[in-house]
């Protein structure tokens, strides 16, 4: 597909600035506290997914049968992605967008007509049911079990955890295993479960930042008819890496939030007095600023290139969990450091120099996190090390 001219590239920015502004929740979305904190909220933001989807920010890049636009580019959403980032608002659910691309990989015509729509007028919102309290990097080890009925439903019996979102999904995309297998990967199979079917228990758990964003999810002998499969029986892990490669570029995708929490590091050093001067007169200080600057610069160019290769179709084997590492790691280095620099001080008065500390803390409570979900950093360099430079993965102490 040809690449768009500037124009409307531009036309496109414009568009999604313009739908910011007239349908966006109001107040700013901050990092780590994206889950609904109550009905109220939950329904504008509901309004708000709804509205992505119909004017393109969403969802444009699905077949046009299914709601997609016939003259999508993907550097659109490249370019929307960043305008929801730089404007502060709720971007769209990442288990969300995982499991609409399973769906639209591995659904049959009959599910994706029964859940695809659901999701465009975001009556479902989907978590994901893969971690469990003895499998997370290694999915593999998941013990929750499917057992296949002479009518051809299964019934799911095991415990998920750190279900992002699970307290107010409707749907989850959930892994089990169906049978032993030749290997441990074959023998697990993908499942569509509704989180309000009986036997689905939900229990909220806090994260550091003190809001309910994940769950332990129980599930006690769910029934699910035979078309809750997606994709084959036994052969769920092709569906499961397919959904991780994109969750994995997904975070990627947000890499613009380095540049901005830079931003904020250097309004936060302009107001800030150690000792008898200010921050700015210690050159370790503006040393160790320019570095996280270039560390994002350089984690930034690294992401747009992986995109660049994607989108002409070259193989850029292991980018993904590159474009990760990356994106968090250094995230959590330039907020590690605010936190650190806004303690060696005092700020004078200054409103956004003190909204700017708050951001660099919450980024900071969030940072470890966003290391961690979606595939460890430890795990991302096995990938990096295999996929990418050829060398044997190391093994978990
Ligand atoms: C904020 C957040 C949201 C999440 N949301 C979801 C969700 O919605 N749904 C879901 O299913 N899961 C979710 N997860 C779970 C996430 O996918 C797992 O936490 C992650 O895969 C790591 O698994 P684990 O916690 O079991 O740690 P483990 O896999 O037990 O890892 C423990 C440590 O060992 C290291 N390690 C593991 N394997 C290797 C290896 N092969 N080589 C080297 N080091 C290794 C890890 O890096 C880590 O430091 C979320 C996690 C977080 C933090």
């Amino acid at each position: 597909m040809p690449e768009p001219t500037q124009e409307r590239l531009d036309a496109h920015r414009d568009h999604v600035r313009s739908v910011i502004a007239s349908s966006a929740p109001k107040g700013e979305s901050r990092e780590g506290h994206r889950a609904p904190a109550n009905s109220e909220v939950e329904a504008e933001l509901r309004c708000w997914f709804k509205v992505m989807y119909s004017e393109g920010l969403s969802g444009a890049s699905w077949p046009v049968e299914w709601g997609g636009r016939s003259d999508h580019h993907p550097l659109f959403d490249v370019i929307t992605l960043e305008e929801l980032i730089r404007a502060r608002v709720p971007r769209t659910i990442d288990q969300v967008n995982l499991a609409s691309g399973v769906l639209l990989k591995f659904g049959t015509e009959e599910q994706k007509a029964k859940y695809l729509p659901r999701i465009r007028s975001a009556e479902d919102v989907w978590c994901q049911l893969f971690s469990e309290p003895g499998a997370g990097s290694d999915l593999a080890g998941i013990r929750t079990r499917a057992r296949r009925r002479d009518d051809g439903s299964f019934v799911l019996s095991g415990q998920k955890t750190w279900t992002t979102d699970g307290h107010w999904s409707d749907m989850g995309l959930a892994f089990a295993r169906t049978s032993e297998g030749s290997s441990r990967h074959a023998g697990l199979t993908a499942f569509a479960v509704p989180m309000n079917a009986p036997g689905v228990v939900v229990r909220p758990m806090k994260t550091i930042g003190g809001v309910p964003e994940f769950n332990e999810t129980f599930l006690d002998d769910v029934v699910l008819p035979p078309d809750s499969v997606l994709g084959e029986v036994d052969n769920g892990w092709s569906v499961a890496m397919s959904g991780l490669e994109l969750e994995r570029f997904g975070v990627g995708g947000t890499v613009s939030l380095l540049g901005m929490l830079v931003e904020d590091l250097v309004r936060l050093s302009r107001s800030l007095r150690i000792g008898d001067g200010m921050a700015l007169d210690h050159d370790d200080i503006l040393m160790a600023i320019s570095n996280l600057d270039a560390e994002a610069e350089a984690a930034e160019a690294f992401v747009k290139q992986h995109v660049q290769m994607m989108l002409s179709g070259r193989d850029d084997e292991g980018g993904a969990a590159t474009a990760k590492l990356l994106t968090t790691e250094t995230y959590n280095r330039i907020a590690a450091y605010g936190v650190h620099l806004a303690e060696s001080g005092t700020l004078e008065e200054d409103p956004d120099a003190e909204l700017s500390r708050l951001r660099l803390e919450d980024a900071w409570l969030w940072s470890r996190a966003l290391t961690i979900s979606g595939g460890s950093s430890e795990v991302m360099r096995n990938i990096l090390a295999k996929r990418r430079l050829g060398l044997p993965s190391a093994r978990p102490k």
